[in-house]
């Protein structure tokens, strides 16, 4: 482990660049609610050890969006061994976008080719329905509330406008049915409700910090809690470096040289092995469904705070 020092100078000079940025990239529109936040919201949230670092818009709700996928995936490894796990889902790194239909069909026998993408993440949902039944909602946001070391509610709003504009979500879900990756049991109004309630959870950047303390701590929160194991939270970090940010991962590996999660929410958990947590939100996205600020303040902070670790 390394000893990272974060201070609030460099941090304020992070989210300077990022404000520069601002402008550039857009607000995700194919989910109608998420058309609706201000763009020019901005922020960086960091906790090391018993320090907390917040700069800019700390306090502004957003919805974690695709970051759930990674406690998604953690209550998975939680209930099911890995060799079972990998036929419904890979640990492949996509070439396609988020929500590709094409990158499904074509995957060995349609399995879905990381739990990263909305594919792999539905089908995670729908075997976690298989262990929690109608309680599914509530042990995401029951392990979500220890992962962020906060009660968390989701928003109705957001889930119900995905719900309303869930055609690529749904093209994805049928397939998987039709291949046989998903039982022809699997009850598909269920699984997409939870799925868009888990992506319609409201944070903020300081609650992800905690997250991302989590993740780089061997899956210990701040207060010692054991979240997950030290086996499952290097899976997801594997994950995250090979997968979380979609397929601009190989970029961002080498521009910001962490393993990360953003969803289309705006915001980015980071991950290392250096017992720190670090957050940024900003909602205008890059193509790729990463937040345009946010890659561009990380990219800041690992080269002056040498954070990256390839
Ligand atoms: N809820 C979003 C969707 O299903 C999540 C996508 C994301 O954050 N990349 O499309």
């Amino acid at each position: 482990m390394r000893k990272i020092i974060f201070n609030e100078k460099v941090l304020e000079e992070a989210l300077a660049i990022g404000k520069e940025h601002l402008g550039e990239g857009n607000v995700a529109d194919y989910i109608p609610e998420l058309k609706k936040v201000d763009p020019n919201k901005i922020a960086i949230s960091v906790i090391e050890d018993d320090k907390y670092i917040n700069v800019g818009d700390c306090e502004q709700k957003f919805s974690i969006q695709s970051i759930i996928k990674v406690i998604l995936y953690s209550l998975a490894l939680e209930n099911y061994r890995m060799d079972v796990l990998k036929q419904y889902v890979g640990v492949k790194p996509s070439a396609k976008p988020f929500n590709s239909v094409i990158e499904l069909e074509l995957s060995e026998k349609s399995i879905p080719i990381n739990p990263f993408i909305n594919a792999g993440a539905i089908v995670v949902v729908a075997l976690l329905h298989g262990i929690y039944g109608d309680k599914t909602f509530d042990a995401i946001l029951k392990k979500a509330s220890e992962f962020l070391a906060t009660d968390l509610t989701y928003s109705k709003e957001i889930a119900e406008s995905e719900k309303a504009s869930s055609f690529a979500n749904r093209t994805l879900i049928y397939l998987m049915l039709s291949r046989g990756i998903l039982s022809k049991n699997t009850n598909v109004e269920e699984v997409l409700d939870t799925y868009f309630k888990a992506c319609s959870i409201l944070t903020t950047t300081k609650d992800l910090a905690h997250m991302s303390y989590c993740l780089s701590n061997g899956g210990k929160s701040l207060n010692g809690n054991r979240i997950v194991t030290e086996k499952e939270a290097r899976i997801l970090r594997a994950l995250m470096a090979t997968c979380g940010t979609y397929d601009y991962s190989g970029d961002f590996a080498i521009r910001v040289g962490l393993p990360a999660k953003s969803g289309v929410g705006g915001g980015i958990v980071t991950a290392s092995e250096d017992k720190y947590g670090l957050a940024v939100y900003s909602p205008a996205l890059d193509s790729h469904g990463n937040s345009y600020c946010g890659v561009r303040m990380l990219e800041y902070l690992s080269e002056k705070l040498k954070l990256f670790i390839y």
